[in-house]
């Protein structure tokens, strides 16, 4: 069964990781393919950093950090280097393994591999169990309208998100670069091939929506024989770890379960989704979601320990197969 995921960092990483673990704890034979957002890359200290890109493949190669991104068994030594000689950002940390990793990265692509050859390179060590496939080799970077200090300004998302904690009040999100940007080679052919289309519990607007926003995708998923199935990140009315409120809030997008399918669509009526899964909490949006076109079932939505995890990778496949039965019944 070959299953495509389309993931941010911290959500769709944990819910790969617990859909890996099911095919392999039952052995179902998955394929897994993930298309990562890459509009969180910056230049920094003259490295290319992507943060969603190695939070997947830390998590899946199992060397993630406790907070959900970066290293475990991390030290900052290296940034510490850097300030003492008055560089580097004060707001974000890089530690020093992870630098390994953008320097390596750096090096590959200055050497003139695209950002997929080099992606598919650093992954073949931690042997992530799945296809991790960024969503474009161009460059794309959200970057943030706010106003501050009473004046308008662009800044980069990871200084929104990290150094204001997404407080400064987004006017919109800019994906620079997305709109001459290409899918990387192999994810139009993974969407249209697959046996299941994966929407995780990542971030509606900033990473799903720029994935999403690269010209060909959202199409090619509109267009897939597979059926598309999502998973609420936001359970209650609240996002269940960082700030995609304040993205929905931006991009006039209610924080609710109910509001992100909406926002998605249902396929049936040239949205990108036949399935959603909500939380026990949320169960309300069942009723008016199917009345849409969206089929829809409520569980515990929490990822908080692998079983968890496997427990909503198993809804979400037993619902993309309950579509594809009635689809070819
Ligand atoms: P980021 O790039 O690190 O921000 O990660 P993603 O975009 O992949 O995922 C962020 C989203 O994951 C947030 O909107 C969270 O609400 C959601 N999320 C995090 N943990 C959980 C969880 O345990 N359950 C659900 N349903 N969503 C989660
Ligand atoms: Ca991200």
């Amino acid at each position: 069964m070959r299953v495509v995921l389309l993931a941010g960092g911290v959500g769709g990483a944990r819910f790969t990781r617990g859909l890996r673990e099911l095919g392999r704890a039952e052995d179902l034979g998955l394929d897994l393919t993930v298309v990562v957002n890459t509009g969180d890359d910056l230049w920094l200290d003259a490295l290319r950093v992507c943060p969603d890109l190695d939070t997947v493949m830390y998590t899946l190669g199992g060397v993630i950090g406790e907070q959900g991104w970066g290293r475990a068994d991390e030290s900052t030594r290296v940034t510490a280097e850097l300030h003492a000689y008055g560089l580097g950002w004060d707001w974000f940390t890089l530690g020093d393994l992870d630098l390994g990793t953008h320097v390596a990265r750096t090096e590959l692509l200055r050497s003139g591999l695209t950002l997929s050859q080099v992606t598919a390179r650093l992954n073949e060590r931690w042997q992530p169990g799945a296809t991790v496939l960024p969503m474009s080799d161009d460059e794309v970077e959200t970057w943030v309208e706010v106003e501050r200090d009473g004046e308008v300004t662009t800044i980069h998302f990871e200084e929104w998100w990290v150094r204001y904690r997404a407080g400064l009040p987004a006017r919109r999100f800019v994906q620079r670069g997305v709109a001459g940007a290409r899918p990387a080679p192999g994810v139009l052919d993974a969407i249209a091939d697959a046996d299941l289309v994966v929407l995780p519990p990542s971030n509606p607007v900033v990473s799903i929506g720029t994935i999403l926003g690269v010209p060909g995708i959202a199409d090619a998923v509109r267009s897939a024989s597979a059926p598309v199935v999502g998973v609420s990140p936001i359970i209650g009315g609240a996002p269940v770890r960082g700030m995609a409120d304040a993205c929905l809030t931006a991009i006039g997008v209610e924080t609710s379960a109910r509001a992100v399918a909406e926002h998605y669509g249902a396929r049936a009526a040239g949205g990108l989704i036949d399935g959603w899964l909500v939380d026990g909490a949320d169960a309300d949006a069942v009723a008016p979601l199917e009345q849409a076109g969206i089929a829809t079932r409520a569980l515990p939505l929490l990822m908080s320990d692998e079983s968890a995890t496997a427990a909503i990778a198993r809804a979400a496949l037993d619902l993309g197969t309950s579509l594809t039965a009635t689809r070819t019944r």
